[in-house]
Formats: structure tokens, sequence, C-alpha cells
């Protein structure tokens, strides 16, 4: 009795699962191609993506002008560090402010980093702006929050699952009730407002709050909610910080998703999407009055704004527009919403979400959002739960309407198929 020979795919599982910490636990598939929406496995079999590498790859897989940008960019520079100027880097903060509007703009690598310079910008402001006493800043967030893996980020999360084993935690932090949280639906009898304004103190320099909640599951405040936000902010003299590291670049079918509410935030803080799918930048935005506080040497990141992600990135704003990928996203996004609330099927508790960015939360006794996943991964639709009971699609954002039908179709037979 020989034992069967590990298939290819088994091999890469095994080895991955042998070598490598065991800090995610990923779906059995083991890729090695990209291209627009679809992913393929390296057995050859194709996918359709509808993770997008949570919103990183809103451009769709090796975009060809992208690559040829990085391809011509990185013949030419790459890494230099801040000891100087360059020319990409240059171009990528003017393009970027006069599109956002913010004046100032302060790159990083990843999310993360852009939110641990979000705090600390906010910090300096308390202290040097409001007069804050040192050491004495408070920022309030939301339940349910993802802003990042640092220790600084996880001291806020109110999830167990981030911060378990990891303490002693940074203080100075605060979670309110997410809209929602409160189990509360209008405005009347909205609690959430209320308890940010309560955590509010003479110390508090900031609230920052992702518009709608990623990993959260895609968690969608009611209208009206992050307006009453900033007008609480503006009433009490603190920061309104939005994390649209994964809302931002046309996800949700605006630009921002503050847009949705027309209200500006005081600092904005982007990431993912902004690398064009080929690599990781971030950025921090805001005011000058906020950003220079920030004197030389006092933050700072070796890679940070390297010409070839300045280059990338730029190309990556473009696109945006030249493809309508804004557009795309909301009109596919509310087709796909659309057609996902016609299912007719008890296993759908609810389903929501803005552009292309959707959650669909299962009635977890018939099925858990994993076993949905992988029934959809059989059928060639790369998709990936959120906690227990939802499901999130999020495709790139220059999908097209055939693909999103044959999407549908896929998910209804699975569906069907459970009852
Ligand atoms: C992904 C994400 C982050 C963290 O970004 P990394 O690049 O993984 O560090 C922070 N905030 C939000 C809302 C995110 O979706």
């Amino acid at each position: 009795n020989t034992p069967m020979p590990l298939s290819l795919q088994d091999e890469y599982i095994k080895k991955e699962s042998l070598y490598g910490a065991k800090n995610y636990s990923p779906l059995s598939v083991v890729l090695n191609k990209g291209e627009g929406a679809y992913l393929w496995d390296v057995d050859g079999n194709k996918y359709l993506d509808m993770v997008s590498a949570y919103s990183a790859v809103s451009h769709g897989h090796s975009h060809p002008k992208l690559i040829e940008v990085i391809h011509e960019q990185s013949k030419k520079l790459s890494i230099t560090s801040r000891a100087f100027y360059t020319e990409p880097f240059a171009d990528f903060l003017e393009k970027l402010s006069n599109l956002s509007g913010f004046e100032s703009v302060l790159t990083m690598n990843t999310g993360a980093e852009a939110v641990e310079t979000a705090i600390k910008a906010a910090r300096r402001w308390g202290y040097f702006s409001k007069g804050i006493p040192e050491d004495k800043a408070e920022i309030i967030v939301a339940d349910g929050n993802f802003h990042g893996r640092t220790t600084t980020i996880v001291s806020f999360s109110t999830d167990d699952a981030y911060k378990k084993g990891f303490g002693p935690f940074t203080p100075g932090f605060d979670a309110a009730n997410f809209c929602g949280s409160c189990e509360c639906d209008s405005i009347e009898k909205c609690l959430s407002i209320n308890t940010f304004e309560k955590k509010i103190n003479k110390n508090t320099c900031a609230i920052i709050v992702e518009p709608i909640q990623g990993e959260a599951g895609i968690r969608v405040p009611r209208e009206g909610w992050l307006k009453e936000l900033r007008a609480l902010c503006t009433e009490k003299n603190i920061l309104l910080i939005l994390d649209e590291i994964q809302s931002g670049l046309g996800r949700t079918g605006k630009l921002f998703a503050y847009e949705h509410e027309n209200i500006k935030p005081d600092g904005l803080i982007l990431g993912k999407a902004l690398g064009g799918a080929l690599l990781p930048i971030s950025a921090f935005l805001s005011s000058k009055e906020i950003m220079n506080h920030f004197k030389p040497g006092s933050h700072g990141s070796t890679f940070g704004g390297n010409p070839l992600a300045s280059k990338v990135a730029s190309k990556a704003l473009d696109l945006l527009f030249e493809e309508k990928l804004i557009e795309n996203s909301k009109t596919m996004g509310d087709y796909f919403l659309s057609k996902l609330k016609d299912i007719d099927s008890k296993i759908i508790k609810e389903v929501r979400g803005k552009g292309l960015w959707i959650g669909m939360e299962l009635n977890n006794a018939e099925v858990s959002a994993k076993n949905l996943c992988m029934m959809l991964l059989n059928e060639g639709l790369l998709c990936k739960e959120t906690h227990e009971t939802v499901i999130r699609f999020a495709p790139p954002l220059m999908i097209g309407k055939k693909d999103i039908d044959w999407a549908l179709n896929k998910i209804t037979k699975v569906i069907t198929s459970i009852e």
C-alpha cells in the first residue's frame, strides 16, 4: 500500500504550515497567478476574486499600466530614504493633496503605520494646539473597530482575538458604541452619539472611527451618524479622524466614504488600494495646522514615500478616474446588492453594504460562513468570512456585470443547495 502522492496544492499547504507561523487560517487553495478580477491556482483552476485583499486590489490584479509604471520606475530609482528629495514623491504629494482637498500628506507603508501616525498627530495637536497637559491626551474609538495590529492599536481593540496575551496595553484610549451596537434604529433614539459625548472630557484630543466597519462585518451606520459625530467634534474642539484604509478610494462608490454624509474629517487615513495592488503604501492626510506639529526627526519611516511606491500610487490614483472605477463601484455595487437581497433564503439574515463592499449575514444555525466560503471556492468563487456569520463580497472595482452575474448564479446555487 503506497501512500497517495500529495497534490501540488497539498504540498505547498503542507510546507506553509510546517515553516510558517500560524497567525492565519487560509482556505485550501494555492494561488500563483492573478489578472484583473481573476486568480488561478497552481493546478490552473480559475477563480473570481471576491476578497481583493480586503480592498488592496481595487484596480484588479496585475494592471498592465501599473505594471509598466513599476517596471520603468524600478529601472530608474526605487529606494532613497527620506534623506533626499525625489521627483515621484513630490508629484505624488501634490496629486493626493489636490485630489483629496487636504493640505498636507504624510506617507508610510502599511495601514497600521498610518493609523499610528494619526494617533501621534492627534496627540501632538492635543498638547501643542489645545493645551492638554503632557501625557494626558485621550482618544475615543468605536467598539468593533479594526485599525491594525501594532501593540498600541490592539490596545484599543474590543476584540479579544486581537489582543489576548499581547498586553500590557497603551493607555489613553476608550471605546464608545459604534452606530448599531446600541441597538437603536433612529436619530431620536440614538445612544451611540451619546456614548461618544459621555466619554469626552477636557483631555480628549480625537475621535478615530471607520465610516463603515469592514472587519467587524461591513457594519454600515445609519444615515446621519457620521454627520452628528462631525458636529460633536466641532462643538467640543476635538479632531475627527477617519480610517478609510478599506472604505476609501472608491470602495463605497464615492472617492471617500465620508462624502456620502457631506462632511469633512480633520484627518484621513488611507492605505490598501493606494498601492495599486502592487506595493504597500499608506498615508495620513490633514491640515497644515495639525501636520506642522511634526518637526524634522519627530517621526518617519525608511521606506515611507519611496520613489517606486510614490510613482505607482500616483498612477493608481489617476486610474481611479481614467477607468471610472468609482462609478463602477457604485453601479455594480448597487446592482450586486439588490440582486443578493433578492435571494430568498432562510439562511440569509441580512445583506448590507455600500458600493462593491457587501456583507451577507447568515442565520448561523444552518451553516457557518467559513463552510459557505468553502462551498463557493468549489464553484470558483474566492470569498472570505468575517467572524462566524458574515461573508464579505468585495471584488476588484473594475469587475464587469457579466462576472457579477456569474457570481450571483454561483452564490444562489450554493445557497439553494444548503436548503
Ligand atoms: C486593513 C486595515 C488596517 C490595517 O492595514 P495594514 O496594512 O494591514 O496594516 C487598518 N484599518 C482598516 C480599516 C483596515 O481595513
